[in-house]
């Protein structure tokens, strides 16, 4: 290390998990601090004031009649807490808390093992519920409404259909796409809530949580140097958190250490976090969309193969951050830049503009 300065080599930090920072739930099992930090009180839980206001008044009436609370549809992107308030469901209703990821659901039987060994008032908590595929979803119909399940057992003429009555449980699905649940699946939760990106203010508040709970001792100036570039998710702030840590206790023992929000703008713009939060995977959308498709109107599918990604990941991870941001627009012929995205990555803009769908 030459000048203080650390090259990406030197300082052998996991980059990659960065860039690709949404692992599916089963392999997010294992993140140490993932399960330190989550807050499991609803007074822990930090923004999302409606979606909070709600559950606080319905579990509070649940409650007061010895009822367990109704089935809950929980949607937005990754990262924001719809996991986090699956747990903190179960912990105050005072039931057990059963994860279930939607995607290794492959069949009815997997389903009524986890179904049939509920005790009352537990929670099923089924994360990528819109991934579940269609005979698994009629197996959770009866489940859902009636509390009970049919099993048919023998085989042709010796079959014999029978009902196994469940005991009552709520049922929290976590979705990042709430538009691909059929409507009768969607219509048998009785609680809908949306969960949307934290504002700097929430997100600095999350991180003076985390940062506490962690030990990391960091000056206001540099919380809100994490936060401003968190894309206001909470995962993606906690990770940055502790990868900023890394930076700067390697370069402290360097005798290179800088101070104030200045060393933490350093760290992130090290880590490939530019300054208004965009990962490289982001950036790269963005510049693909411009270059090789003049700024679009593009299709998600061609973006996908152009990028060698997964068109879910774009869908799910990438393009709701930009679409709030207003660096893309959507529309029914293909996704869109605006005039933003040429300023921020410093490319010239198309002759006439791109942002108005009319033009296509
Ligand atoms: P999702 O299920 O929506 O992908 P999670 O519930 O797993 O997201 O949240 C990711 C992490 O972010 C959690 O471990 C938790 O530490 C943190 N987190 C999420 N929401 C909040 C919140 N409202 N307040 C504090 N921390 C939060």
């Amino acid at each position: 290390m030459t000048n203080g300065k650390i090259t990406k080599e030197k300082a052998k930090l996991p980059l990659e998990d960065l860039n690709r920072e949404e692992a599916p739930e089963a392999s997010r099992v294992g993140a140490p601090s993932e399960n330190v930090l989550r807050p499991r009180k609803l007074q822990d839980y930090i923004g999302q004031a409606a979606a909070k206001g709600k559950l606080t008044v319905f579990m509070e009436a649940a409650r007061g009649r010895g009822e367990t609370l109704d089935h809950v549809l929980l949607s937005g992107p990754p990262g924001l807490g719809k996991t986090t308030l699956a747990h903190i469901v179960a912990e105050e209703m005072g039931g057990r808390l059963h994860l279930a990821p939607g995607p290794s659901l492959e069949k009815s039987v997997d389903l009524l093992a986890i179904l049939t060994n509920l005790q009352p008032g537990d929670v099923l908590f089924i994360d990528e519920i819109h991934r579940l595929g269609r005979a698994i979803e009629e197996t959770l119909y009866p489940a859902m409404e009636d509390f009970q399940i049919q099993l048919v057992l023998g085989k042709e003429v010796g079959a014999q259909a029978v009902t196994v009555p469940l005991p009552r449980f709520t049922l929290v699905g976590a979705t990042t796409q709430s538009g691909r649940l059929q409507a009768p699946f969607r219509d048998r939760f009785g609680i809908s809530l949306n969960l949307d990106f934290y504002d700097l203010g929430e997100m600095k508040a999350i991180l003076r949580r985390s940062a506490k709970l962690l030990g990391i001792s960091l000056e206001e100036e540099q919380i809100e140097a994490v936060a401003s570039r968190s894309r206001g998710t909470p995962r993606i702030a906690n990770r940055l958190l502790a990868r900023v840590r890394d930076v700067l206790e390697v370069k402290r023992s360097r005798g290179a250490g800088g101070v104030g929000a200045q060393a933490v703008h350093e760290a992130l713009d090290f880590l490939d976090i530019d300054k208004v939060g965009l990962q490289p995977l982001d950036r790269r959308y963005l510049q693909i969309l411009c270059e090789n498709f003049r700024g679009g109107p593009a299709g998600v599918e061609a973006l996908a193969a152009s990028l060698s990604e997964d068109r879910s990941t774009l869908e799910e991870t990438v393009e709701p951050y930009l679409l709030k941001e207003g660096f893309l627009l959507r529309t029914p012929k293909g996704r869109i830049a605006t005039d933003k995205v040429y300023s921020h990555l410093g490319l010239r803009a198309p002759e006439a503009t791109r942002e108005d769908p009319l033009l296509f």
